[in-house]
């Protein structure tokens, strides 16, 4: 049975000149490159983030779940495909450069190192210690821009400037004072919607991913979360009474499908509404805005702000969850002592880079790119030559 009405999606659409078009400034690549005969600048991009080593890497980075506690829960590859696929639903909706937030969505996770928020965590307080600070953001870009060696003629995938200056602003800006190596990414200025989009886009992914690996890992429950996320009981107690013979992991999922749409159909609409509002009919009409014109709406944001802190109380930091955090901590701790102190024992390619970036930056940026299992094995062979 069909109960949905269909979504009339042309008058959703902003105005044309609101997309980033797939000719111009923004297409332009550090080096230049011939057209391709059939493919756009952004679904190029698309491909060599795809194509890329550190994206594959992802497949072996904790989300929120180490293995230890399934094979299905979501790994930060997932993730990715979720927020891709949802990037994609919004931005066509809207109008907006598909190619564009679907490239963005890909790429916009690959900066994460092992162990999910807690190996970051380690990793940003190792980096402390020596003065500096490890930015994901800020990862992605020396990722894309030096550390991914394809091509023979120069280093990094040579993105378009579209999704470079989405991959540093998707999530938060930046001053250009603190940081003049950015100049080139619009400092002063707003990211166009398509890279607005990702941050939010993020939110409605994990969100929704994160209560469903919850109550499979049997960490979140069901009695209680009805009672402290309204968000998500204003569609369950629908779901129970509609399928009250169905099974319970069913019903959740109806009233989980429902939350998400709920909160896509609210990011369109209000970003819709605000861009009206501002009168905003161009790129440079959303880059001088006086803010980012891509939002949830204020009910909805506070109800997510209510149904993610929930999260954090009930999930993020529970009790479950603490020992992987602590493993995370201690595992990336030692490593980053270890080889600081001596980094003779770095392979060689790193080796080379300590003159120019000193041995801290280049030993988290080697921790920041393994997966899980591999920081693991590393952990475990400096722990034994020790003993
Ligand atoms: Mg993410």
């Amino acid at each position: 049975m069909i109960d949905e009405k269909p979504v009339r999606e042309a008058s959703l659409r902003l105005p044309a000149g609101c997309a980033v078009p797939d000719c111009g400034p923004l297409t332009g690549r550090a080096h230049p490159e011939s057209p391709h005969p059939y493919r756009l600048p952004f679904e190029r991009d698309r491909a060599r983030i795809i194509h890329a080593r550190a994206f594959r890497r992802l497949a072996g980075k904790t989300q929120v779940f180490t293995h230890r506690y399934s094979d299905h829960f979501r790994s930060r590859l997932t993730h990715t495909m979720e927020v891709a696929q949802i990037a994609r639903t919004v931005a066509r909706t809207l109008g907006l450069n598909d190619d564009l937030a679907e490239s963005l969505a890909l790429v916009h996770d690959i900066g994460h190192p092992p162990f999910g928020h807690a190996g970051e965590r380690a990793l940003d307080e190792a980096l402390r210690g020596c003065g500096l600070r490890f930015d994901h953001n800020l990862h992605a870009l020396r990722i894309v821009e030096h550390f991914e060696s394809r091509y023979a003629e120069f280093r990094g995938l040579n993105l378009t400037l579209g999704v470079r200056e989405g991959i540093i602003k998707h999530s938060r800006d930046y001053s250009a004072a603190q940081h003049p190596e950015l100049n080139e990414y619009f400092l002063d200025q707003r990211p166009p919607l398509e890279a607005q989009l990702i941050d939010l886009v993020d939110e409605i992914a994990y969100l929704t991913a994160d209560f469903d690996d919850g109550f499979e890992a049997k960490i979140l429950s069901l009695e209680e979360t009805r009672a402290g996320v309204r968000l998500f009981e204003e569609f369950y107690a629908p779901m129970r009474s509609r399928f009250s013979g169905s099974a319970e992991k069913l019903v959740f999922n109806e009233a989980l499908k429902r939350m998400l749409n709920a909160l896509v159909d609210d990011l369109i609409a209000e970003t819709r509404r605000r861009v009206e509002w501002t009168g905003a009919r161009t790129l440079e009409d959303i880059r001088n805005a006086p803010e980012r014109l891509a939002a949830f709406s204020p009910q909805t944001e506070d109800l997510r702000m209510e149904a993610k802190r929930y999260l954090y109380a009930h999930l993020y930091n529970s009790p479950e969850l603490a020992r992987d955090h602590e493993e995370a901590a201690q595992v990336i701790a030692a490593l980053f002592q270890a080889w600081v102190a001596d980094p003779a024992l770095l392979p060689p390619a790193h080796t080379a880079r300590i003159a120019e970036e000193g041995a801290p930056r280049v030993v988290a940026d080697y921790i920041a790119g393994m997966t899980d299992q591999y920081t693991f094995n590393h952990y475990e062979a400096s722990t034994s030559t020790r003993t």
